[in-house]
C-alpha cells in the first residue's frame, strides 16, 4: 500500500530519529500503561495488539480480539456509510478523528474519542493502523442530556417547540426537494384552564401527560409529536399527505382523547380542537404553516371547540381580528381600562331608587367606550373574565359604599356572574374578599346568574350558591325565559329574585302571548318566594304593565340609561 502523501513519510522518519534515545521497552510500557485505549491492526485491519485499557474498557481480554476485526466493536449506531468513510480517511493516510458509540462484550456501549492513524513502512506503505481514544462516556451522556433538556420538553418527554421548529425546516426542505406535501396540526385542549383552576397544577401536569402518552401512541414513529407549550400541542405529518389522509388522523386523535382521563380519582371528558394548514397548498415557509394551523384552530375553538377546521384564506382576517381583541383585551385589563357603568333599578311599589346593576365597559383609547357584547364572549373562552369579573366586583361594591358616603343611599348593587366565574372554585373567595376590602354587608350585594350558568355545573353551582347565600349574599337568575328551564327546576337554587328578560318586557302590554307569560312569571316567582325585576322598560305602557301584574322592581331606558358613576349620583340625586 503506497502512501499518496510524501509529507507523512517524511515525517515518520523524523519521529523516529527523535525517539531513538528511548528503549523499546519503555515505549512497549508506555503503550501498555497509558490510559488510554490502544488498538493496532495490522493493514487489513486484523487485529494485532491492544492494550490494558482497553480490555478494562471493552471487558474483551486481548486474547478474544487478537485476530479479529475491530467490526467486533460495532454498535449499531452509525450506519455502514459512516464506516466507509471513516476506512476511506485511513487508507488514504490521513487520521481519522470522531466520537465513535462502541459496544462493550456485554453489549453495553461507551462513546470513544478516537484517533486512527495509519502507520508507514520507509516506503510510504500502510502497515499497521493505530487507533488511540478516550472513554468520553461520561461527558457524552451530560451533552445528551443538556442537548434533551434544550429540545425535549420535561414534563412529556415530547420534542419542544425549538425541535419542532428545526424538525419542521427538514420537513419543508425534503418535501420541496422530493416535490412532497406535509401537514402541520395545531392542537389545543380545550378549557384546559377550568382543569388547572379546579385540581391544581399538579393534575394539569398528569393530563398533559396522558394526552401526551394518547398522542404519541396513535400517530405513526414518522410523525413528530411536539408541545408548543401550556395545553399546545404541534403534529407534523410528513407527506405524501392529502386532506383524506388528514381527515384519517384527525379521526384517530379525536378517538384517542375520547376515552375519560382518570384525574385525582375522578373520570373527566377531555375535548381538544385542532386546526390543520397544508404545505405547499396553503403556506411554504415554516412560520406560515405554523401560523395558519394556529388560526385554523382558533376558528375550530370560536365553533364552540371539540372540532377540527382546515386552514382557509378567508378565515384568516376574521380569526387574526379575534385574536387582536384578545390581545388588547388583556393589555387593556393590565393598563385598567376597564370601567363599570351603573343602571338604575327602580321599586316599582314605592318608586323609590333601589339599586344599580353595574354593567362593565371598555374605556378604549382607539375605539372609545366598548360594549360587553364585544369583549365579555371573548373574556369567557379565554379564561380572562375571571380576573375581569373580579374586578368589576370590588368597583362595584367599592362604589356603593362611597356613593353612601357621599350621602345617596343606595340599598343594592347588582354585580353579572359568567358561566365561568360561578364554575370556578374560587368564587366564594373572591366575594369574600370584595365584601371584607370595601367593608360593605353582604346583603347590599346582588349577584345575577343567567340560566345557563346555572344549567351548565348544576351540582357545583348550587354548592357555590348555598355558600354565598349562607353569607347573605342576595341571587338574582338574570335574562328569565331565554334558557330552557323552568322556575320549578330552579328551586334547586337558593335564589331571592327573577329577572324578566327584555325580549318579554319589549311586547308587552300589546302581545297577548308575551303579557300572559309576564304574569305567569310573576305569578310562579311569587309563589316560589322570589320577587321579580323586569329588565328592558322602555315605555310607560310597560311600566305600568309590570306594576299591575305585581311585579316589585324595574330597570330599563326609561327609567335610566346605564352611565358612568359620577353621572349616576347626579342623575339620582
Ligand atoms: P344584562 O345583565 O341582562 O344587562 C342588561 C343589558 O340590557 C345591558 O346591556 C343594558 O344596557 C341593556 N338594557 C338595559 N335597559 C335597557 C332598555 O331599556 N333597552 C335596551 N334595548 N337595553 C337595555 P349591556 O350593558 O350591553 O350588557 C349586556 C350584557 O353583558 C349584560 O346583560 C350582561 O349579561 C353582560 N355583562 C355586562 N357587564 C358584565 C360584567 O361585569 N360581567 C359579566 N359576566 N357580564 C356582564
Ligand atoms: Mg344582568
Ligand atoms: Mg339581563
Amino acid at each position: 500500500m503506497t502512501c499518496p502523501h510524501a509529507g507523512v513519510t517524511r515525517s515518520v522518519s523524523k519521529q523516529s530519529e527523535s525517539t531513538g534515545c528511548l528503549s523499546r521497552r519503555i515505549l512497549s510500557q508506555a503503550l501498555e500503561q497509558t490510559a488510554d485505549i490502544v488498538l493496532i491492526t495490522d493493514c487489513h485491519g486484523v487485529i494485532e495488539y491492544v492494550n490494558s485499557a482497553f480490555e478494562q474498557c471493552t471487558g474483551f481480554s486481548r486474547k478474544e480480539v487478537l485476530g479479529r476485526k475491530p467490526a467486533l466493536l460495532r454498535s449499531g449506531q452509525h450506519d455502514e456509510a459512516y464506516y466507509q468513510s471513516m476506512w476511506e480517511t485511513i487508507r488514504q493516510g490521513e487520521a481519522f478523528r470522531g466520537v465513535i458509540v462502541n459496544q462493550c462484550k456485554d453489549h453495553s456501549l461507551y462513546y470513544e474519542e478516537k484517533t486512527i492513524s495509519p502507520l508507514f513502512n520507509s516506503n510510504g506503505e500502510i502497515t499497521h493502523y493505530v487507533s488511540t481514544g478516550k472513554d468520553v462516556s461520561d461527558s457524552m451522556r451530560t451533552q445528551k442530556r443538556l442537548r434533551h433538556l434544550a429540545y425535549y420538553d420535561t414534563l412529556t418527554g415530547l420534542p419542544n417547540r425549538v425541535e419542532l421548529r428545526n424538525q419542521l425546516s427538514q420537513a419543508i426542505s425534503h418535501a420541496e426537494r422530493h416535490d412532497e406535501s406535509l401537514a402541520v396540526l395545531f392542537l389545543d385542549l380545550d378549557r384546559f384552564k377550568n382543569i388547572n383552576d379546579s385540581l391544581g397544577h399538579d393534575e394539569g401536569d398528569c393530563l398533559l401527560r396522558e394526552v401526551a402518552r394518547r398522542l404519541r401512541q396513535a400517530l405513526r414513529n414518522d410523525d413528530t409529536v411536539a408541545r408548543n407549550g401550556g395545553d399546545e400541542f404541534i403534529i407534523l405529518l410528513r407527506g405524501p399527505i392529502n386532506e383524506n389522509d388528514v381527515l384519517r388522523v384527525v379521526d384517530k386523535l379525536f378517538s384517542c382523547m375520547s376515552t375519560p382521563f382518570i384525574l385525582a380519582g375522578l373520570e373527566y371528558n377531555v375535548s381538544a380542537s385542532m386546526g390543520i394548514s397544508l404545505y405547499p397548498q396553503d403556506y411554504k415557509s415554516k412560520k406560515d404553516l405554523l401560523k395558519g394551523a394556529d388560526i385554523a384552530m382558533y376558528q375550530a375553538k370560536a365553533k364552540g371547540g371539540s372540532g377540527y377546521c382546515f386552514f382557509s384564506r378567508d378565515m384568516e382576517s376574521r380569526v387574526m381580528e379575534r385574536m387582536e381583541l384578545e390581545h388588547s383585551l388583556r393589555q387593556g385589563l393590565l393598563r385598567d381600562e376597564l370601567v363599570n357603568y351603573y343602571q338604575p333599578q327602580y321599586n316599582l311599589t314605592t318608586g323609590q331608587l333601589e339599586g344599580a346593576e353595574a354593567l362593565v365597559r371598555w374605556q378604549h383609547p382607539q375605539l372609545g367606550l366598548v360594549g360587553p357584547g364585544r369583549f365579555i364572549p371573548v373574556a369567557e373562552d379565554t379564561g380572562d373574565i375571571v380576573s375581569l369579573g373580579e374586578n368589576v366586583l370590588k368597583r362595584a361594591c367599592r362604589q356603593l359604599v362611597e356613593w353612601r358616603s357621599a350621602g345617596l343611599y343606595l340599598p343594592r348593587v347588582s354585580v353579572n356572574l359568567s358561566p365561568r366565574q360561578l364554575s370556578h372554585p374560587e368564587i366564594t373567595k373572591q366575594v369574600v374578599e370584595a365584601l371584607h376590602e370595601t367593608g360593605l354587608e353582604a346583603d347590599a350585594l346582588v349577584l345575577e346568574l343567567t340560566e345557563s350558568a346555572l344549567m351548565q355545573h348544576p351540582e357545583q353551582a348550587a354548592r357555590s350558591l348555598v355558600e354565598l347565600k349562607s353569607m347573605g349574599v342576595r341571587l338574582s337568575v338574570d335574562d328569565f325565559g331565554t334558557g330552557h328551564s323552568s322556575l320549578s327546576y330552579l328551586r334547586r337554587f337558593p335564589l331571592d329574585c327573577v329577572k324578566v328578560d327584555r325580549s318579554f318586557v319589549q311586547d308587552i302590554p300589546e302581545n297577548e302571548e308575551a303579557a300572559a307569560l309576564v304574569g305567569a312569571i310573576v305569578h310562579l316567582a311569587h309563589s316560589l318566594k322570589m320577587v321579580v325585576v323586569a329588565e328592558g322598560v322602555e315605555t310607560t305602557a310597560q311600566l305600568e304593565f309590570l306594576r299591575q301584574a305585581g311585579c316589585e322592581g324595574a330597570q330599563g331606558y326609561l327609567l335610566g340609561k346605564p352611565m358612568s358613576a359620577s353621572c349616576f349620583i347626579k342623575h339620582t340625586c
